[in-house]
Order: C-alpha cells, then sequence, then structure tokens
C-alpha cells in the first residue's frame, strides 16, 4: 500500500550534499525525510581512494565514507528511505515528491541535491579500465599517477584546467581533442600551449582503450579527418568531456543556467522558489569535490531551518 510521508525538510539525493543537509537538520529537530535516489550514495560511490576529504589522515574509500555519512544522518535522527523521485510539484506548499514505488514525500521546504554525473565517452573498453587507468576526475586520481604518461580527451575548460593539475605530478599529458580548435578559453589555451609537459593531438577521437591485467596502457586513436588508426602508450586517461547535472525533474520549473545547472542566489542555497533549495554538484558547476557539496548541503539545511521559522 502506497503512504505519505510529511515532513519539514524533504531531501532528494544521497550524496555528500543530501547526507550534511540530513545531519543538519535533523541535529535542528526538522525531523527530515532524504530519499536517496537510484544511485545511492552519488559519484563517490565509483571512487576508489579519497584523500582529499578532511579527517582522515590515510585514504578512505569512497563507497565507505558514505556508508559513513549515511549512519552518521541516521544516528542523529534522519530518516532515509530507499526511493527514486519520478516526478516532483513545486507549484505549491508543501511540495510534493512522487516515488517510483508509489509513496509520495511532502516537505515544507525542499533540498534538492541530485548531483551531477560526468559524462562519459560511452566505449565498452572505458567501462573495463574504468578505475584501473581510466578516470573522470584529475583532482580526484591525479595524485595517482605520479611520474606517469596519461592522456585526457576534451577540449574545454575542464580539460585544459586538469591536464594543467596533471602536469602537477605527470611526466607528460597528451590532450586529445576531436577537432583542430579548443574549446577552452583563449587564456587556458596560452597556458597549455606555453606548459613544456603537455601536447595536443588534435582531431582525433578514442576508438578503444587498451590493456592487460593490470589496467589500461593505452589507446587506439582515429584521425577524424583521414580516418587512420593509430596506437599511443599511456598509464592512465581522464575523461573531461563535461558533465550532466541531474536536473531533468525541476528543469521546467526551477532557474536553471545554460549549461543546465540550478541557480542559485548569490551566497545561498536558495533557488527562484521560496522554500526550495539547491545543493551541490546540480548547483555547482565550478568547484563540484565532495567538500564542497557537503558544504552546500550543511548551508542548505541552516537555510531551510531559517526560512520555517520566518513562516511561523
Ligand atoms: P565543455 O565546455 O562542454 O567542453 C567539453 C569538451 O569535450 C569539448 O571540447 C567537446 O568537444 C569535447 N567533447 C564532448 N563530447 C565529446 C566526445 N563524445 N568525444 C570527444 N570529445 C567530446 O565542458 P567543460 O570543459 O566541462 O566545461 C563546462 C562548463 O564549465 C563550461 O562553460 C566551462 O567554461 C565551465 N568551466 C569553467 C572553468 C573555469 O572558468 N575555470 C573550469 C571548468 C569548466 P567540442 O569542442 O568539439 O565540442
Amino acid at each position: 500500500m502506497t503512504e505519505t510521508h510529511k515532513t519539514k525538510v524533504l531531501i532528494i539525493g544521497s550524496g555528500p550534499a543530501g547526507y550534511t543537509a540530513a545531519i543538519y537538520a535533523a541535529r535542528a529537530n526538522l525531523e527530515p525525510i532524504l530519499v536517496t535516489g537510484m544511485d545511492q550514495g552519488g559519484q563517490l560511490m565509483i571512487t576508489t581512494d579519497v584523500e582529499n576529504y578532511p579527517g582522515f589522515a590515510k585514504p578512505v574509500q569512497g563507497p565507505w565514507l558514505m556508508e559513513q555519512m549515511r549512519l552518521q544522518a541516521e544516528h542523529v535522527g534522519a530518516r532515509i528511505i530507499n526511493d527514486y523521485v519520478i516526478d516532483i510539484d513545486v507549484s505549491e506548499r508543501p511540495f510534493k515528491a512522487k516515488g517510483d514505488s508509489g509513496d509520495v514525500y511532502s516537505g515544507e521546504t525542499l533540498i534538492i541535491s541530485t548531483g551531477a554525473k560526468a559524462r562519459w565517452l560511452g566505449i565498452p573498453s572505458e567501462e573495463t579500465y574504468k578505475g584501473r587507468g581510466v578516470s573522470a576526475c584529475a583532482t580526484c586520481d591525479g595524485f595517482f599517477f605520479r611520474d606517469k604518461d596519461v592522456a585526457i580527451i576534451g577540449g574545454g575548460n575542464s580539460a585544459v584546467e586538469e591536464a594543467l593539475f596533471l602536469t602537477n605530478f605527470c611526466n607528460s599529458v597528451t590532450m586529445i581533442h576531436r577537432r583542430d580548435e579548443l574549446r577552452a578559453e583563449k587564456i587556458m589555451q596560452k597556458r597549455i600551449f606555453e606548459n613544456g609537459k603537455i601536447n595536443v593531438l588534435w582531431n582525433k577521437t578514442v576508438e578503444e582503450i587498451l590493456g592487460d591485467n593490470s589496467g589500461m596502457t593505452g589507446l587506439k586513436l582515429k584521425d577524424t579527418q583521414s580516418g587512420e588508426i593509430s596506437t599511443i602508450d599511456k598509464d592512465g586517461v581522464f575523461v573531461a568531456i563535461g558533465h550532466k547535472p541531474e536536473t531533468d525533474l525541476v528543469k521546467d520549473v526551477l532557474d536553471i543556467d545554460k549549461e543546465g545547472y540550478l541557480v542559485t542566489a548569490p551566497d545561498s542555497t536558495a533557488t527562484n522558489i521560496p522554500g526550495v533549495f539547491a545543493a551541490g554538484d546540480v548547483a555547482d558547476n565550478k568547484y563540484r569535490q565532495a567538500v564542497t557539496a557537503a558544504a552546500m548541503g550543511c548551508m542548505a539545511a541552516l537555510e531551510a531551518d531559517r526560512f520555517l521559522s520566518i513562516q511561523k
């Protein structure tokens, strides 16, 4: 039988932003409900070693960290429900979300923390070597490629920024771009061309990621002009072809920017609808870190609390 679950703070999404919002809202006696979504735990569930989340002297595993966040949220009184929201109605308060289970979630305030997903190339060998040489986050995994030769796919600001970051550790960084001109801003391009560790392969797409039992070992490339196939040896490859924020449920009712991210008021998580807040990667095209997502989750819970106290 389907149920309606009522709460003062309804949180959608179970990454660092959602769990942190749940922890703060629970400790403010707001009895929050967090609906996890399909990929419970978010992007950290597909990360191995995490060594940039403060509080742990030694690296921790991404899935373990998310489990701890969930347990912490439950420990302080948040209700975590495994369900996938298929519809959101923010036309009036209380806001309503409908779950795949048929249950309805009703919140006096709503925190959207549905995250973003890295775009991948979509070739089978990419799956084979994910976490074994293939990554979509240089900030997270670059450190593990000290003195190695790596490639980065993409020609936008992210690819350029990540290529520059990787030169802090790697022996060489090869950018592979499908056109003969980068999309990144000119000032960023200048930094690439002036950096002796970076070279660019133009007009190339990745046909296959090559490897063996030890992980990836190289790339098979196709020239987009001549069709010529070539192979290069690489210890790692970073896919930096953009991210997709998970805004499908609300993009017609909440303000989004030209990249599809939810727009929030300056120094705030408030969206254009009073009482609806957005936290984490769904509203952050700039930092996209677990720690910044957690910080936004904290802000959203504090702002929800303030919003509710003004309504009384
Ligand atoms: P982006 O600007 O959309 O660039 C994606 C890049 O990946 C493009 O060069 C694109 O090639 C390439 N690409 C897309 N799909 C591909 C595929 N299937 N195979 C091979 N290449 C593919 O994404 P982004 O770099 O993540 O940046 C997103 C937004 O964030 C941008 O507005 C950017 O300015 C902003 N950003 C800003 C900063 C900063 O200001 N410091 C840093 C990072 C990001 P084409 O060029 O041929 O389309």
